[in-house]
């Protein structure tokens, strides 16, 4: 006997087949979606129509060897209820009166299948995409409520746990048609854009995903805050404090590096994401600091960063500075704020102290502060807008020396999100030890330069 002979298990089957489609209305690719876990290389439209067929056959065999009324009752039933072509066909020949007007009780929207859209969908979409670059997309939908809970309560019914919803394999075959047109690649992960269908509106809509640029800035210039700083008096709406500007700082390092980049890609928005920020009155030299920009809705995604460079550097000559810029990913926006306060950062300070010390004593706050771990209390100047709580920061290294009798220069190797202006005062007892505290002087921070930041992002050191 040959081995691929029908079992028991394809006559239930094709039994299930005939007890859903007596009391379903169910088009072959709705059908064929039941049984979507039976094999893989074949469509779900196909699977339900050779369903259909088979059964088709064996009905027409019952007919022409004498069990007519069975035989009868399955071709009417497949041609009402399974909208089977061949049924019909058959019925036409054996004189069987049958009721042609059913439609899909899953797929069907005002007489046509959902699916039966797609090619228009698919049109519309890309329009909507049209001068947006993009290499790989996702396709969603939203279905409509009554599709997805009458195929829930057949599979229910019957049994049937492994089907494909419908929403799947509406959202594939819309892929694959716009896969087809445009040759991009699907992305589960991270797709440029993604187009959601909302099958109930008959609405596509187009989601533009985010692009991000790692790159690192030098600001050369005091008094440039890292994000827009607006007037505390108004809150931005512009007051007689800051002259109708709305603005404590006229401008910002995140406005020079996002205004010319997310103008060059027609970006609506972005965010600047660093490692860290120095104060206003700080200086960023060395090789800079590391951040992320981030654009939302760009219509261009591969920016000429050479370009960009030279128009950031252009515009805010003398105040900032970028370089490296690198097209990146959203983990290294994250990765570089979550270890901004665990890397070592480096500065380099003028003090003024107001009582002339011997090198000696600078020798001993050198060695007593060198390798050590200090406590800070939330800064007084900071804590406005910070927890007041102590936090324990390593201090790695600390050289000192005499300008003149009353100004030192420090340069410190620190833990980062070290406080170095109070690390110098002692910030009136809230940092302990402190510069000022083991020389027994006021010690006040004249200037400061952050002079390097060492990542830990192992790949891009720098
Ligand atoms: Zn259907
Ligand atoms: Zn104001």
């Amino acid at each position: 006997m040959c081995p691929v002979m029908p079992s028991d298990h394809e006559y239930v089957l094709l039994e299930k087949t005939i007890s859903i489609l007596e009391d379903h209305i169910l088009c072959d690719r709705c059908l064929g979606r039941l049984f979507a876990w039976l094999s893989t290389a074949t469509t779900n439209t196909k699977r339900g129509g050779s369903l259909k067929l088979v059964l088709s056959m064996m009905a027409g065999r019952e007919v022409k060897t004498g069990r007519r009324e069975v035989g009868t009752r399955l071709i009417r039933c497949l041609a009402e209820n399974g909208l089977s072509e061949e049924a019909r066909a058959l019925a036409v020949k054996e004189s069987i009166d049958f009721d042609p007007s059913g439609e899909c009780e899953i797929c069907s929207i005002d007489g046509t299948s959902i699916f039966d859209r797609m090619p228009a969908i698919a049109a519309r979409a890309l329009e909507a995409a049209n001068d947006v670059e993009y290499d790989t997309l996702l396709v969603g939908s939203v279905p409509i409520n009554r599709m997805a809970e009458r195929e829930e309560e057949i599979r229910g019914k019957f049994n049937l746990l492994y089907g494909e919803p419908l929403k799947s394999e509406f959202n594939r075959a819309l892929g694959k048609e716009i896969l087809d047109i445009t040759g991009k690649t699907t992305d589960f992960e991270h797709p440029d854009i993604v187009f959601v269908y909302n099958m109930e509106k008959d609405e596509i809509s187009l989601q533009i995903n985010p692009i991000f640029i790692y790159g690192r800035y030098r600001k050369l210039q005091r008094g440039i805050p890292q994000s827009r700083w607006d007037c505390s008096e108004c809150g931005g709406k512009g007051c007689e404090s800051c002259n109708g500007t709305g603005r404590r700082y006229p401008d910002s390092i995140s406005e020079y590096v996002g205004d010319p980049l997310q103008e060059m890609v027609k970006g609506t928005r972005y965010k600047f994401h660093a490692a860290g920020r120095e104060d206003v009155d700080a200086l960023m030299v060395g090789a800079g600091r590391p951040f992320v920009l981030e654009v939302s809705e760009p219509r261009v995604r591969r920016p000429d960063l050479a370009e960009a460079t030279q128009k950031i550097n252009e515009r805010s000559k003398g105040k900032i500075e970028v370089q490296g810029l690198e097209m990146t990913e959203r983990e290294r926006a994250q990765t570089l704020k979550a270890e901004s306060s665990e890397n070592i950062k480096e500065y380099r300070a003028i003090i003024t102290i107001d009582e002339e010390v011997p090198e000696k004593a600078l020798k001993r706050a050198e060695s007593a502060l060198s390798e050590t771990t200090i406590h800070q209390r939330t800064p007084n100047r900071v804590s406005h807008r910070r927890s007041d709580r102590i936090r324990e920061k390593r201090i790695y290294e600390v050289r000192l020396s005499k300008i003149d009798k009353e100004t030192l220069e420090g340069h410190f190797r620190v833990q980062g999100g070290t406080y170095i202006k109070e690390l110098i005062s002692g910030d009136e007892g809230r940092t302990k030890p402190s510069i000022g505290e083991i020389l027994g002087v006021n010690a006040v921070c004249k200037e400061l330069n952050v002079t390097a930041i060492h990542s830990l992002d192992a790949h891009h050191n720098a």
